[in-house]
């Protein structure tokens, strides 16, 4: 059975190339007939990991190619996913199943929502891809993949093509506690970053919002009856900061490169969130405020 992967960006590429040179079929789905040509001209995909450059040549389609999707990976940003998606919608089968690499919340309950007869695997990702170059893709950060089902079920047998792909994974429980917790680490630490125009080490400067924006996290999750998420988040977000002292977040980088920034998933979730649940969360309300702000006067979408 193929693994169809959505979106060619840097983490849609991280699973094609590796699942592709372990024996695994894989095909793409390109955006537009223009994606496609330029797909075609290169060839295929080349993977830049410790220093080797490795090439593959995976078949790739556009979303209205007829064959059924069984397996798709979506790794395009939160806020093309579910459109994404839909553009497919005809093509996925009844026992699909669909892998969803997403950052922060919202997206992936939107789409589970919208298709109920699908099996929707929502994934915690803390390995690092950067695209240097159309179609190339390096491999920046060995991390882990955590996947889940939030409606519980059984554990994939495909899990196997993972392990063959050389894919680290492991199938969590109480994936939602992890994305929470994710969630919460990013709002804590990416915001400040860009609006003290600083690397993550920087913020040390600033332990007291720091240490105020973990207590409302913390109180958010727990109201959330995330109340594991929310253990030691202060201690975590320190370690996080001190450990990736030299980098750039990925929100700063984003606002950097003038790319639309995943703050409506983020910040806009945990706003939303605390709001529906009638909890008063002014430092990040706050917070949310001053980085859309920020984000308007450089001519980006405040979403
Ligand atoms: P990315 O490099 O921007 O890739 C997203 C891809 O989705 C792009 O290639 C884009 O196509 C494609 N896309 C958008 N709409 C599409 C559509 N309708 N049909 C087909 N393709 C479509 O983003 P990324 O860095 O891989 O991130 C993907 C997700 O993973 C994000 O939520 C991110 O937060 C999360 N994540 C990333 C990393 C990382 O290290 N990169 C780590 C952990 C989590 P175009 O090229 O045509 O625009």
């Amino acid at each position: 059975m193929s693994w169809h992967i959505l979106g060619a960006g840097a983490l849609g590429s991280l699973w094609a190339t590796r699942l592709a040179r372990s024996g695994v079929p894989v095909r793409i789905i390109l955006r537009s007939a223009q994606r496609l040509i330029d797909y075609q001209h290169a060839g295929g995909l080349t993977l830049s990991e410790a220093g080797q450059s490795s090439f593959h040549s995976i078949a790739a389609e556009l979303p209205d190619a007829t064959t059924p999707i069984q397996r798709l990976l979506v790794a395009c940003k939160a806020y093309d996913a579910e459109a994404a998606i839909a553009q497919l919608s005809p093509r996925l089968a009844n026992s699909c199943e669909i892998l969803l690499l997403q950052n922060g919340l919202g997206s992936q309950q939107a789409i589970a929502e919208r298709w109920p007869q699908v099996r929707c695997i929502f994934v915690s990702s803390t390995e690092g891809a950067y695209r240097d170059g159309p179609m190339q893709v390096v491999f920046a950060g060995r991390g882990q993949n955590w996947l889940g089902d939030p409606n519980g079920g059984s554990v994939p047998s495909w899990l196997g093509d993972l392990d063959q792909a050389g894919i680290p994974q492991i199938w969590s429980s109480d994936i939602l506690t992890r994305l929470w917790r994710k969630l919460a680490l990013n709002c804590a630490i990416n915001p400040l970053t860009v609006l003290h125009d600083c690397r993550n080490g920087e913020l040390l400067q600033h332990r007291e919002q720091l240490a105020a924006l973990c207590e409302e996290l913390s109180t958010l999750l727990e109201a959330n009856g995330q109340a594991t998420a929310a253990i030691d988040l202060h201690g975590e977000v320190l370690r996080v900061i001190e450990a990736t002292a030299v980098n750039y977040s990925s929100m700063y980088q984003d606002v950097r490169l003038g790319r639309r920034t995943e703050i409506d998933y983020l910040l806009g979730y945990a706003c939303r969130s605390a709001y529906s649940l009638g909890l008063v969360v002014p430092l990040l309300h706050d917070l949310h405020r001053q980085l859309r702000e920020h984000l308007s006067l450089r001519g980006l979408p405040t979403d």
